[in-house]
């Protein structure tokens, strides 16, 4: 990680068929746990904190006795010493190793993504061979990345490896904003220049009320039968087809949506403003616009997928308090009235806008006065005061708001 540059890291579990070597394989996985145990339980007798350079001083010698190669030593003792340390924190008793996992370092392996086989180097000069049981399209992105350590566990269904890889990220110059509310219905974006123009406004609806329909059901059922749903084949079965229905159709769209909103944020280089969920329960105030049956996990599914996307592309994503952004006019910051449904109406300064856009609106000027107090880079210091509206609002309208009146 050099120079701070901003970095994603990304592991990749697989299966893994040994092709060569199974038993020296084994036989290494042995050999690391026990030189593993061996380090702990001398870190454990010294009873102080050793650095890098001691612990080198202490067990190198010992293990490449062992047969282990220089940075298969660095890898052991290192692991041993991080064990020792979370059981010292816990006040638990001196640990016992018994699963077979080794962290290799990147020095001592070979991948290869084409033929995709992984070859360990071992103890005593010994290789192993794997195969690596995954599809090409799941593995294709890796190719772009490099790759620096990995982990080889056996456990009763066979040999399963974990290759971490990394890539930098060039972080993006942000020149708007933009701001993202999240409801029950709809999702809607709104883009705006650092000093208060609005660029463009799209609205996506969410398949909430699909989620919810499964959700009643399996609720219904289970209050049909209390105890015994569990036991009952046929609705055991219903039940856990409804779940997997709403599982697939939030993980879809929240892939979707993190999807689009990065791509679009990183076409209008933007810096992505999201309401901060854990406020929302201090607030108490949005309960209405999110569901309460269906709860936050959803929308923080969502929340997650649009951070991963845009953290690939090195966008950055800040958390707002959401409080009193759906309920106050961000003209005079007084207490909007429902109007129509979905249009909001301030009753002193006579503002109207559609609910969902005042959100984004009102997120985007608690961003803008939050950050250009703080000084952060990238905001103009002509933006607008939080009692100033933004300006060029009239009339800019994107083609999903055609139907809904823009402020
Ligand atoms: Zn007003």
């Amino acid at each position: 990680m050099r120079g701070g540059e901003p970095v994603v890291i990304e592991a990749l579990r697989v299966r893994a068929l040994p092709e060569g070597g199974y038993d020296h394989l084994l036989e290494f996985l042995r050999l690391y746990r026990d030189a593993v145990q061996m380090v702990v339980d001398r870190i454990w007798s010294i009873n102080d904190r050793l650095s890098k350079r001691k612990l080198h001083r202490l067990f190198y010698n010992d293990l490449v006795s062992l047969g282990f190669r220089a940075h298969h030593t660095k890898e052991i003792y290192v692991y041993a010493e991080s064990v020792v340390k979370s059981a010292r924190s816990k006040n638990e008793r001196k640990p016992t190793l018994r699963r077979l996992s080794a962290r290799i370092d990147r020095y001592d392996y070979r991948l290869d993504l084409d033929s995709m086989t992984l070859t360990l180097k071992l103890h005593s000069d010994y290789e192993a061979r794997l195969k690596l049981v995954a599809s090409s399209e799941r593995v294709e992105k890796f190719k772009s990345w490099s790759n620096y350590e990995m982990v080889v566990k056996c456990d009763g269904s066979g040999f399963w490896v974990s290759i971490y890889f990394k890539k930098a990220v060039k972080p993006l110059k942000p020149r708007t904003v933009m701001s993202i509310d999240l409801n029950f219905d709809n999702i809607t974006i709104a883009v705006l220049t650092l000093d208060g123009k609005l660029l463009g406004l799209k609205r996506f609806k969410t398949p909430l009320r699909k989620v919810l329909t499964h959700r009643i059901w399996v609720e219904r059922t289970q209050k049909r039968y209390p105890r015994s749903w569990r036991f009952i084949k046929g609705v055991k079965k219903a039940v856990d087809r409804h779940g997997e229905k709403i599982r697939n159709i939030s993980w879809d769209y929240a892939h979707k949506v993190g999807d689009l909103v990065a791509e679009l944020a990183s076409k209008r280089s933007s810096i992505i403003a999201l309401e901060d969920l854990d406020k929302l329960r201090e607030n108490n105030k949005k309960g209405k616009r999110f569901n309460k049956r269906l709860g936050l996990w959803i929308y923080r599914r969502i929340q997650f997928c649009i951070e991963y996307e845009a953290r690939e592309r090195g966008i950055e994503v800040v958390k707002i308090n959401p409080r009193g952004t759906s309920s106050k006019c961000p003209r005079c910051g007084k207490k909007l009235a429902e109007n129509k449904h979905r249009i909001l109406r301030c009753r002193k300064c006579g503002f109207v806008g559609d609910r969902d856009v005042t959100a984004t609106i009102n997120l985007y000027k608690k961003f803008i006065s939050k950050h250009s107090r703080c000084g952060v880079s990238g905001v103009a210091l002509n933006a607008p005061k939080p009692d100033e509206n933004p300006s060029g609002m009239q009339g800019k309208r994107d083609d999903a708001m055609k139907t809904h009146l823009v402020i």
